[in-house]
């Protein structure tokens, strides 16, 4: 059995965010960094925007090139899948039978997409959409098909759909909720955003169901539960994911919602850290515990988590944001930002620009989204550290 001072399972962004931070405190270390994808560490984010229209190339989105490992002395074990992890042995072992010793395991496992449990839901070539071979092969399907539905009003479809779209594909969406992206948008802009889409061509089934899903020929037919039926060349489904789990064995590891780790990213096995999309963890700003799926956690949550691998016992208190790009629509958001709690829209620009503010029932804000409003993210986040109760009025040019 091999032993390393450092094994990182996970190859995404918290996986190699953990190299970093190991390195930023131990440089003589061993570390091993084992991932079942075939592919060094890479961004996600421009699966669903910039590669599907043109802006970036396929060897821009890996994190850091091949020589960074070697430099970092870090062995990368690619197309490896870790099954079993035994915090007591301190071991872990691999689908091709190795076993590993390790001194610090981190569990930076993301996720799995969520899939459709109807009938036709297990489709070949139905697009769960998570990946770089996922993005491949839309990539060479968008070649010879004219028209998609894309299944999921959430970010991703949503992404997916406007780059698709823009690749003068026929776009049908088909979504439960009310309006698009809802979930995050207050009503009047989840509505602002969907009259774009409808104006630029996309066919939008709102609350509507997926019932059954068959492809009698060359095309996909969907009917709904509230009696649609829509056709397309390809299908895409972009209905959430589940966090990444597996490994922690129930009666060893807490596990709710994801994998429970306290404010250092350690998980209730000693020498075992959680980050990322699979980690559930007490956000300071919020005074809850989340879980969130957000490419700037992943990195910050990896990198401490390595810090605090390599001995640093640092807490997490940093408020992460995403982005997201939806035709002209572009922003950055942080903090709680649920479309169920009480919000006010600060216009700039009306239904352009805007910030978007998410308050609690006593006018403390929880969150913010930043919508074509640039280079604000830091007051935003003083505005959710404040703890401070605000009227709504208050608010207008408090960014
Ligand atoms: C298409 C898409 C677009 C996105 N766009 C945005 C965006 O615009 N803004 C934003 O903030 N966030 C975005 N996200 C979310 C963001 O990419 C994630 O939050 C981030 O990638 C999470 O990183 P991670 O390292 O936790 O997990 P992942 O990136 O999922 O990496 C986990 C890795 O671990 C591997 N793995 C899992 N289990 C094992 C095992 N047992 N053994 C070995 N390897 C294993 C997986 O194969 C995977 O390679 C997007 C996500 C997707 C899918």
């Amino acid at each position: 059995m091999e032993y390393f001072d450092y094994v990182i399972v996970g190859g995404g962004l918290a996986g190699v965010s953990g190299v970093k931070g190991v390195r930023d405190r131990d440089s003589e270390g061993s570390i091993l960094l084992v991932s079942e994808e075939n592919y060094l560490p890479y961004n996600r984010p421009p699966l669903s925007k910039e590669l599907l229209i043109g802006r970036k190339e396929l060897e821009d989105v890996f994190v850091e090139d091949e020589d960074f490992y070697e430099d970092q002395g870090v062995e990368t074990k690619l197309g490896s899948k870790i099954t079993e992890v035994h915090p007591d042995e301190k071991t872990a072992l691999s689908d091709s039978g190795e076993s590993y010793e390790y001194g610090k395991l981190l569990l930076a496992t993301g996720g799995h997409p969520r899939r459709l449990e109807v009938a036709g839901g297990d489709l070949e070539g139905i697009l769960y959409y998570r990946n770089l071979e996922d993005y491949k092969r839309l990539r060479a399907e968008m070649e010879s098909g004219e028209s998609a539905i894309v299944i999921g009003g959430g970010f991703i479809g949503s992404e997916i759909a406007a780059a698709l779209n823009l690749n003068h594909i026929d776009v049908s969406m088909v979504f439960p909720d009310k309006h698009l992206l809802e979930k995050v948008f207050p009503e009047e802009l989840s509505r602002a955003v969907e009259d774009d889409y409808r104006e630029r061509g996309i066919e939008i089934y709102s609350e509507e169901l997926p019932e059954k899903i068959t492809k009698p020929e060359d095309e996909y037919s969907l009917t709904t539960e509230e009696g649609s039926t829509v056709t397309g060349d390809l299908v895409i489904a972009g209905i959430g994911m589940k966090p990444g789990v597996d490994l922690c064995e129930e009666g060893e590891f807490d596990v709710f919602e994801g994998i429970e780790v306290d404010e250092h990213l350690e998980t209730s096995c000693p020498d075992v850290y959680a980050a990322g999309d699979n980690a559930y963890f007490p956000y300071a700003a919020l005074e809850d515990c989340v879980r969130v799926e957000h490419w700037d956690n992943a990195i910050k949550q990896g990198k401490l988590a390595g810090e605090n691998m390599a001995g640093a016992e640092k807490p997490y208190d940093y408020i992460p944001y995403f982005y997201s790009d939806l035709f002209d629509f572009g922003f950055e958001a942080l903090g709680d930002v649920d479309s169920h709690l009480d919000t006010f829209i600060d216009w700039k620009e009306e239904g352009k620009k805007g910030v978007v503010y998410y308050l609690s029932e006593e006018g403390k804000v929880r969150g913010v989204l930043l919508l074509g409003v640039w280079g604000k993210k830091k007051q935003a986040r003083k505005l959710v550290e404040r703890k401070e109760c605000f009227r709504k009025e208050d608010l207008v040019n408090a960014i």
